[in-house]
């Protein structure tokens, strides 16, 4: 499976001159909220994803998403294995278990994002879930933006990674981009404004 080419024909795989949100320019940028935007196209990544997961042999009770970006994608990832979805938030800038979700002590929990770039919020979820009995079993997302080293994959690890590298990582595909600093960016160099086209902050 061409995941690039979906992400592509999703428009969820942007080319031009963009800023990122480590403050980097790049001429690549993932919306990767946009891939999912068909139910259609989320259900092939989906079960893409689970068959991974599922030929890896670990055993699995609950998907566990970081609200907002990864609830669409644990939520299919979850109908693909059929097992229980659940999601965590971040209330008074910590990140909670609500709405009356629970976690039985001992539970295979998978975190599953959209992407996991450094693996911030999947590490802030997984905290969480570990302090309730969860046990985290496995990280999981649509695209890696290859800081973290994912199953299957030959690309290192990257400092920045959060991720333990003790769990196992499962994603679709890298998506590693070329990065410059805003005073060498050579698209800055041309005369073009770099965007932010943002999630969180614009
Ligand atoms: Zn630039």
């Amino acid at each position: 499976m061409d995941i690039e080419k979906i992400y592509k024909e999703a428009n969820a795989l942007l080319e031009g001159h963009f800023i990122l949100s480590s403050g980097n320019h790049s001429n690549r940028y993932l919306q990767s909220a946009k891939v999912l935007e068909e139910p259609k196209r989320a259900e092939i990544l989906a079960s893409a994803l689970a068959k991974q997961i599922r030929d890896s042999g670990i055993e699995i009770d609950t998907i566990c998403a970081p609200a907002l970006g990864g609830v669409l994608a644990g939520y299919e990832l979850a109908r693909a294995l059929d097992v229980r979805s659940i999601f965590v938030e971040r209330k008074n800038g910590t990140m909670q278990l609500r709405r009356g979700f629970e976690i039985k002590k001992g539970e295979k929990i998978i975190i599953c994002e959209d992407i996991i770039t450094t693996g911030g919020s999947a590490m802030e979820a997984s905290k969480i879930i570990q302090e309730l009995g969860g046990n985290i079993v496995a990280f999981a997302s649509l695209a890696n933006r290859g800081f973290c080293k994912r199953e299957n994959s030959n690309i290192k690890s990257q400092k920045e990674c959060k991720l333990p590298k003790d769990i196992p990582f499962f994603a679709l595909a890298d998506f590693k981009f070329e990065m410059f600093s805003p005073d060498e960016c050579p698209m800055c160099k041309t005369g073009s404004k770099a965007i932010k086209p943002g999630s969180r902050d614009s």
